[in-house]
C-alpha cells in the first residue's frame, strides 16, 4: 500500500516515488526537467502528482515536492537560481490546476527530515542536515519537526561568512560567493571550495576527488589542504553549536563519500567550539538521492496529518 508520494524537482529531471508503509520505494518515474515555458513546468508537476495517485489507487494521497529554491509563505513566491518558475508562484498554481493540496519545502530541508526521522540522525532530538557538494546547503530538525522558516531559508549556513578571525589565522582571502556576497563558508568549503584550497597551498587548482585520494596515500602538500578545509567545517560546527546547538549533524552531498569525512571533521573540533562543551555527533547520510522524495513525502505526510488534525 503507497502511503505518501515524494517528487524532487531537479534542474535536469523530475522524479517522482511512491513510498510504503515502511518507507521503501514502491515505483519511480523519471521526467526531464521542461526548459522552454513555465506552463509546461506546471504541466510537468501535474503529471508527477497524478501518476502517483493513479499509482496509489487514490486521489487522497499525501504528496510532497522538494524544490531547489525557496517558497515565501508570505507572497507565495518561488525564488530559484535554475528554473523557470523563479518570481513565480509555483505552488499556488499547481495546487489550483490540481485542486488538491501539495506540500512544498526547499530540497536540503527534504533531506534533513528524511535523515532525521529515518536515517542517520535517527533516535537524535535534533538533527542538523549538512549537504556539501557543489554548494553547502543545510536543514534543521527538532522532535521530528523541520525548522524552516518563512522562505524555507532556515538552515542556509553554507552563505554565512566564514569568521574573520579564522580566515586571518588560516591567511584565507574572503572571496566571491555566487549568492552574491563574500567570504560565505561555500566559497572554501564546497567541492570548487577544496579546489581552492589546493591553489591556495600549492599553486594549482586540485580536484576534492584527487585531494583526498592523494592526502590518504600521504601527500603532504594534500593532508594540508585537507587540514585547513576541516579546519573551515570545524568553524561551520561552532557556528552551528551557537545557533541551534544540535544533537547530531548529518552529512551528505558529494563530499560525504569522502572516505572517513565524519571522522576528518569530529577531529578537526577541539580548540573551536566553546570550551567544555559537549560536541555535536557528526554522521554520514544513510540515504544518498533518495533523500530527495523521500523528505518531500515525510513532510507532505506531516501536513497532511497536521490537516486531519485541525477541528
Ligand atoms: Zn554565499
Amino acid at each position: 500500500m503507497v502511503r505518501a508520494g515524494g517528487i524532487d524537482l531537479g534542474g535536469t529531471k523530475i522524479e517522482a516515488t511512491a513510498f510504503d508503509e515502511g518507507w521503501a520505494a514502491i515505483k519511480t518515474k523519471r521526467i526531464p526537467t521542461p526548459q522552454d515555458s513555465y506552463e509546461n513546468l506546471v504541466e510537468a508537476l501535474c503529471e508527477m502528482v497524478l501518476w502517483l495517485e493513479e499509482t496509489a489507487g487514490s486521489k487522497h494521497l499525501p504528496v510532497g515536492v522538494g524544490i531547489p529554491g525557496f517558497h515565501c509563505k508570505r507572497t507565495g513566491k518561488f525564488l530559484t537560481a535554475n528554473l523557470l518558475a523563479s518570481g513565480r508562484t509555483l505552488h499556488h498554481d499547481l495546487t489550483q490546476k490540481l485542486d488538491r493540496a501539495v506540500t512544498f519545502e526547499n530540497d536540503c530541508n527534504c533531506f534533513t527530515l528524511s535523515e532525521a526521522l529515518l536515517g542517520a540522525g535517527r533516535g537524535y532530538a535534533s538533527v542538523f542536515g549538512l549537504i556539501i557538494g557543489t554548494g553547502v546547503g543545510g536543514g534543521y530538525c527538532s522532535g521530528g519537526t523541520l525548522i524552516s522558516g518563512l522562505n524555507g531559508a532556515a538552515g542556509e549556513f553554507g552563505h554565512l561568512g566564514i569568521p574573520y578571525a579564522a580566515m586571518k589565522d588560516l591567511g584565507l582571502d574572503a572571496v566571491p560567493c555566487g549568492c552574491g556576497r563574500t567570504g560565505c563558508f561555500e566559497t572554501y568549503l564546497a567541492g570548487p571550495g577544496m579546489r581552492r584550497l589546493a591553489k591556495h597551498v600549492i599553486g594549482k587548482h586540485v580536484d576534492a576527488q584527487a585531494i583526498t585520494t592523494a592526502a590518504a596515500a600521504g601527500d603532504r602538500q594534500m593532508q594540508e589542504v585537507m587540514h585547513l578545509w576541516a579546519r573551515i567545517a570545524a568553524e561551520l560546527v561552532a557556528t552551528l553549536q551557537c545557533t541551534v546547538d544540535p544533537d547530531c549533524i548529518v552529512i551528505g552531498g558529494g563530499l560525504s563519500r569522502i572516505p572517513n569525512i565524519d571522522r576528518i571533521i569530529a577531529e578537526a573540533l577541539p580548540g573551536h567550539l566553546l570550551s567544555q562543551t559537549e560536541p555535536p555527533d557528526i554522521r554520514i547520510a544513510d540515504y544518498g538521492d533518495s533523500s530527495g522524495t523521500r523528505g518531500a513525502a515525510l513532510a507532505a505526510l506531516q501536513s497532511h496529518e497536521e490537516l486531519e488534525a485541525v477541528p
